[in-house]
């Protein structure tokens, strides 16, 4: 079926843009012989995860569920980093996983001995913030309990680990990673010869246009080459990036000052960084409030005032029954989902690369209720 033939709600995931990242991350790997994995935080269409699984070399997560989505679905490298495990999980994640990285030499030693299959590492804090304004993003802001810190670090836990770890990026270009590495190499260099691997975590938009790819390659080759490394990068964002859409029809238009638009998805429920992060997604066919002819505010049916999307603008009078396509709907949506207010589920489907639609997963009633009790 076509993209406006669906039922509403729903998230499409097209497959076309989502091969076009991969076939820009394979050729990093390609070009430097790092690693590549899919954080399944951002994305865990696990639908997706035999064309994903061509390009890169596999999956990492943020605890048991998600290691053992990897492991099921993708079936490659596995890896995990958490800030803390439970003991009931730890003799399972180092079955399932390749990689298991703590958050602090506590933890280090705690299950050391337990992990007999999975190579260890640490996660490292080099205290270099590079995210301006977003300090809710920022693992690296003063007070973090992400990675261990310089004055934290004890080298005699080399003993026990293969690897470091930092994450620090979130949707940033090659220029902040440089600056990250110049860092860790001021903070953690005498211990980077110690270890056969370096992850470098999340938040590198590499598949976005204005992307510096050749700097991003000459990073890697520069930590690789220096310490004889090992080189992974664990992108969630820049493997479905502007991969997904959200479907949604017009329900109701009401009036008080300005006109609001009543959709049938939600901020709250089915795209919740609009209010967390906050941000206004991009809309198909629609400009600022005031830039085209009609200008409307985006909301939803769920009871909260501040449910609101953004105020949109378009060349036409909208009506009631009409589609809203909003745009980079894969990322950060599906699995940050919730039925608050009873909201129904978004459906998930699949756009085909030849622009068929194929409904891959429908929610209802037993979803909203099966989460309760
Ligand atoms: C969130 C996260 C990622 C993925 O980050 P993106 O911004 O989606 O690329 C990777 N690694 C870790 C440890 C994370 O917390």
């Amino acid at each position: 079926m076509k993209i406006n033939q669906l039922q509403t709600p729903c998230y499409v995931i097209d497959e076309k843009k989502m091969r076009e990242n991969l076939e820009i991350l394979k050729k990093v790997q390609e070009d430097t012989g790092c690693k590549i994995l899919l954080a399944q935080k951002a994305f865990s269409g696990f639908a997706l995860y035999p064309m994903i699984g061509k390009y890169l070399a596999g999956t990492t997560a943020s605890g048991l569920f998600e290691a053992r989505l990897g492991y099921e679905e993708m079936g490659k490298e596995n890896h995990v980093f958490s800030p803390a495990y439970r003991t009931e999980d730890i003799e399972e994640l180092d079955r399932i996983c390749d990689h298991i990285i703590f958050n602090s030499t506590a933890q280090l030693k705690k299950f050391k001995e337990v992990c007999t299959g999975a190579s260890l590492g640490l996660r490292i804090n080099p205290e270099c913030s590079t995210q301006g304004d977003h300090a809710i993003y920022d693992p690296c802001a003063p007070g973090s309990r992400l990675g261990v810190t310089r004055e934290n670090f004890d080298g005699e836990c080399l003993k026990w680990i293969d690897g470091l770890h930092f994450h620090t990026l979130c949707e940033q270009n090659a220029d902040d990673l440089e600056k990250t590495l110049q860092a860790v190499e001021e903070k953690f260099g005498e211990f980077l010869s110690e270890v056969s691997w370096l992850n470098m975590g999340g938040g590198h938009h590499i598949t976005r246009e204005d992307y510096n790819v050749k700097l991003l390659e000459k990073c890697i080759q520069h930590m690789k080459e220096t310490y004889d490394l090992d080189i992974y990068l664990e992108p969630g964002e820049a493997v479905a990036l502007n991969a997904g859409y959200l479907v949604t029809e017009v329900m109701d238009i009401v009036e008080n000052e300005i006109r609001t638009l009543i959709l049938d998805a939600s901020a709250a429920c089915h795209m919740p960084d609009v209010l967390e992060m906050p941000y206004r997604p991009p809309l198909k066919d629609s400009g600022e409030a005031g830039e085209k002819a009609y200008t409307y505010r985006l909301s939803s049916c769920t009871c909260l005032a501040g449910d609101v999307i953004g105020d949109y603008s378009f060349d036409r009078e909208i009506q009631i029954g009409d589609k809203l396509y909003f745009m980079d709907m894969a990322i950060y949506s599906m699995v940050k989902n919730n039925t608050f207010n009873g909201m129904p589920l978004p459906d998930i489907a699949v756009m085909h690369e030849d622009g068929e639609c194929e409904v891959i997963r429908h929610f209802g009633y037993e979803d909203f209720k099966s989460r309760l009790s």
